[in-house]
Order: C-alpha cells, then sequence, then structure tokens
C-alpha cells in the first residue's frame, strides 16, 4: 500500500492546494494531509481551524486524513509508514525553498521520498497569503477558494 503524506500551513486551503490533493489522491492508496503545529510563521488561522476546513472542504474524500502533528513531517510520515511527503511547485520561485526542504528532509530520512507535483497553470499564481491580503480588504475571493473558506474568511475580517 502506497502512503502518502501532504504537509504544509494551509493557512487557509485554497484551490490551488486543492487540485495536488486531489491529483495525489490518484497517485497514492492513502494520503494524509498534515499541518505542523508551533511552526515560526504566524497564522491567520489557528491549527485546530485551519485542519477542520481541510477536513470540511475534503468531506467527499473520507480515505483522506487530516491531522495536526508537533512532530517533524519526516517524523510524522515514518511513523505512518509513508513512502513520499507532496510538495505542490507553482513557478521558479518556489524552487529554492522546496529543493532546500527536500534536500534537508532526505538527510533526516533517506526512505522518504519528495514528490513534486506542478501546479495547474490555473492555479499557479495562487497562495494562501495573496487570498487573505484580497480577503482582508473584503473583496471577494470565491474563485480561489473553496465557499467554506470563504465564509471563514468573511468572518475573520468582519
Ligand atoms: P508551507 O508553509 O509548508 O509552504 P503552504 O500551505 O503555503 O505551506 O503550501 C504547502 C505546499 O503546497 C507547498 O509545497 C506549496 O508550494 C504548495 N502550494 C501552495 N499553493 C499552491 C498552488 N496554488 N498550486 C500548487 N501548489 C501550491
Amino acid at each position: 500500500m502506497k502512503i502518502g503524506v501532504y504537509p504544509g500551513t494551509f493557512d487557509p486551503i485554497t484551490n490551488g492546494h486543492l487540485d495536488i490533493i486531489k491529483r495525489a489522491h490518484q497517485l497514492f492508496d492513502k494520503l494524509y494531509i498534515v499541518v505542523p503545529v508551533n511552526i515560526g510563521k504566524s497564522a491567520l488561522f489557528t491549527t485546530e481551524e485551519r485542519v477542520d476546513l481541510i477536513k470540511k472542504v475534503l468531506v467527499d474524500y473520507p480515505d483522506i486524513e487530516v491531522v495536526a502533528t508537533d512532530k517533524l513531517t519526516v517524523e510524522f510520515a515514518k511513523n505512518v509508514n509513508a513512502t513520499a511527503m507532496i510538495r505542490g511547485l507553482r513557478m521558479v520561485s518556489d524552487f529554492d525553498y522546496e529543493l532546500q526542504l527536500a534536500t534537508i528532509n532526505k538527510k533526516l530520512d533517506a526512505s522518504i521520498e519528495t514528490v513534486f507535483i506542478m501546479s495547474s497553470h490555473e492555479y499557479s499564481f495562487l497562495s494562501s497569503s495573496s487570498v487573505k491580503e484580497i480577503a482582508k480588504f473584503k473583496r471577494d475571493v470565491s474563485l480561489f477558494v473553496p465557499d467554506v473558506v470563504n465564509n471563514a474568511l468573511q468572518e475573520k475580517y468582519k
């Protein structure tokens, strides 16, 4: 059984993340979406809120598990017998950071491979930060995020 782990901040989950999740779902028998707690970044949504939003968005995918972890993501992956960590690549600007992360993770655990899925062109410009920036100005972001996330953003910036 091929098990994959897609780690990310997901602050909040966007249609770009969702596209990667759906495509990774085709490649693995089991998929975990993992939200690390205690990340350095200050997030708009709490870890619980982010996990909850992802679960709501993935309600039709009962075989995808959404969890928070206080472990290193490679350790989490090892514990659930995953063979790969999945990351999305939007454009060249993502490459440096992602290469660094994948190289460090490989040093930490050589048995876990990082698999990159290229963003679909319609989402290559999309990031959680740009969505938050637009929502902060009370502009509609329904093109970029699932409805439940749109509602949660409106609530945050009310
Ligand atoms: P992190 O803080 O771990 O980078 P993010 O939630 O920003 O968390 O992103 C998680 C992963 O999803 C990263 O690999 C990122 O490059 C990828 N990603 C984010 N937005 C998109 C998108 N629109 N299309 C494809 N991949 C994306």
